[in-house]
């Protein structure tokens, strides 16, 4: 996922107070550019929810500013800022007592819109979320957790928002479904192009879905905010590296494409390999490439009939392309002179 340069949401030295005295955020300062899915990650009273409520003022800094497209938040009207700004929370949080169609129709609904485009909206969002047209009419108990969630985030972006805040969207459903609902998200996020906050305990969660990951610790201390490419193989302190894990080369894979520059050409005796994608991740190679008796995949190029073969990728390919990637990226971050 590629964003433009400029920045849609700016924190500029935000901290946070509460009148008990806790320093809940500590002079936080963070760009996410537009079209980015920025994921903050830490432990649990690190400050990741004050951070999110604060951009939607749901709770006030106590210092600093936060710009969303330009414009300072805090002189904006509250009400007029949350309509711009679609609000995922873990539970759901839908009112119970209405429909799910009426559910997903509050924004436009308080937005003034006419009954036609709200329910025309209302069919379109169901179908993005990949919901059953017929589920619109029953009430948020009569579905599962999974449907539950998939409306909560069809109601975030009824009123098609530039900036989504998702605290924990997929945090109360079963580990099945909730790699189905990353899935979505990705693809729908690689359609819709929103500016995404998203807080998540789950590292994996976030190498997954984030394009920037920021690592937070208690009292709201940045530890560093970066690709998940680059917090895998570079973490820069003890803390972000226990954060991530000690398994972060395993993590890495997911995120590193397969090398052209590392395959093998294709001999004779590899006409009945199985194959996998170019542009399919490491991960996903080494999976099929452990499953087979020739320890050996065929990667291939191009769609449908145009598909072609371009190499073999063997244990060692997948080894020298991790190196690869490290040498390019860090190639790429040293500074011109
Ligand atoms: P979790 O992962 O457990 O949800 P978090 O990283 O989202 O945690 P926050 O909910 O932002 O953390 O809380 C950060 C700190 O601020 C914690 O120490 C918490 O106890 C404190 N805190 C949160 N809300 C309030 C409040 N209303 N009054 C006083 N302290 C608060």
């Amino acid at each position: 996922m590629d964003a433009t340069a400029d920045p849609m949401i700016r924190l500029d030295g935000v901290g946070k107070k509460y009148p008990d005295d806790t320093v809940a955020v500590h002079e936080l300062t963070l760009e996410v550019g537009s079209g980015e899915v920025c994921c903050l990650v830490g432990p649990s009273g690190c400050g990741k929810t004050t951070t999110m409520r604060m951009i939607n003022r749901l709770v006030e800094p106590t210092t600093g500013r936060i710009f969303i497209g330009g414009e300072d938040v805090t002189t904006m009207n509250p009400v007029t800022l949350r309509r711009q700004v679609g609000y995922v929370i873990q539970r759901i949080g839908l009112f119970p007592h209405i429909t799910v169609r009426k559910n997903i129709a509050t924004v436009p609904q308080l937005s003034g819109w006419n009954k036609r485009r709200i329910n025309n909206r209302v069919d379109d969002l169901l179908g993005l979320v990949g919901l059953d047209p017929k589920l619109a009419d029953r009430y948020p108990h009569q579905l599962s957790g999974g449907q539950q969630q998939r409306v909560g985030v069809a109601r975030a972006l009824a009123a098609d928002p530039p900036v989504l805040l998702m605290d924990e969207p997929f945090g109360a459903v079963d580990p099945i479904a909730r790699d189905r609902l990353q899935d979505e998200f990705r693809k729908l996020q690689q359609a819709l192009r929103k500016t995404v906050v998203f807080v998540t305990h789950d590292i994996d969660e976030a190498v997954r879905l984030g394009d920037r990951i920021a690592v937070l610790r208690e009292g709201g201390h940045l530890e560093q905010y970066a690709t998940p490419a680059t917090l895998l193989a570079q973490p820069v302190s003890e803390f972000v590296a226990n954060f991530v894990g000690s398994d972060r080369t395993l993590k890495r894979l997911a995120v590193t494409p397969i090398d052209g520059a590392t395959l093998e050409p294709i001999g004779r005796q590899d006409s009945q390999l199985r194959t996998v994608e170019a542009n399919e991740s490491l991960r996903d190679a080494l999976a099929i490439l452990l499953d087979t008796p020739e320890g050996r995949v065929k990667v291939t190029k191009g769609v449908a009939e145009g598909r072609h073969p371009i190499g073999v990728l063997t244990i060692e390919g997948v080894h020298q392309a991790l190196r690869a990637e490290a040498t390019a990226r860090l190639t790429s971050e040293v500074p011109a002179p």
